[in-house]
């Protein structure tokens, strides 16, 4: 049987309990998944693995998960790679609007559907 290699998938929140839900449901859908808890541990990760899509929180200790993402990309780019499909999560309605974030990528809200999560990453991948 030939192997097929699973999209990895980077996961960004500051909450402990989101980041091992949602990782956990992730790999059960086939999914590799690194679970990182914010800005520092996500920039630190970024050139580790070939990631296919970025998932992170909006609202973190430090920088939000938007100019996390904006960083992301930009160092990808820098760097010769190309950029990669964000998803955002968040808890707080409003997001969206105040921070722009259709212009990086579409917005869940919290708690996360997870079969809805599920088709959009589809879509990407
Ligand atoms: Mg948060």
């Amino acid at each position: 049987m030939m192997a097929v290699s699973k999209p990895t998938i980077l996961l960004i929140d500051d909450d402990q309990l989101v980041l091992r839900s949602l990782a956990k449901a992730l790999e059960k859908a086939g999914y590799n998944v690194l679970a990182v808890d914010g800005y520092d541990t996500a920039m630190a990760a970024i050139h580790d693995k070939n990631f296919d899509l970025v998932l992170s929180d909006i609202r973190m200790p430090g920088k939000n998960g938007v100019d996390t993402a904006k960083e992301i990309q930009d160092s990808l780019i820098a760097n010769g790679k190309k950029d990669l499909p964000i998803i955002f999560i968040t808890g707080y309605s409003g997001d969206e609007e105040k921070l722009q974030t259709p212009l990086l990528g579409e917005t869940l809200y919290k708690p996360v559907d997870i079969n809805r999560l599920l088709t959009i990453i589809r879509d990407y991948l």
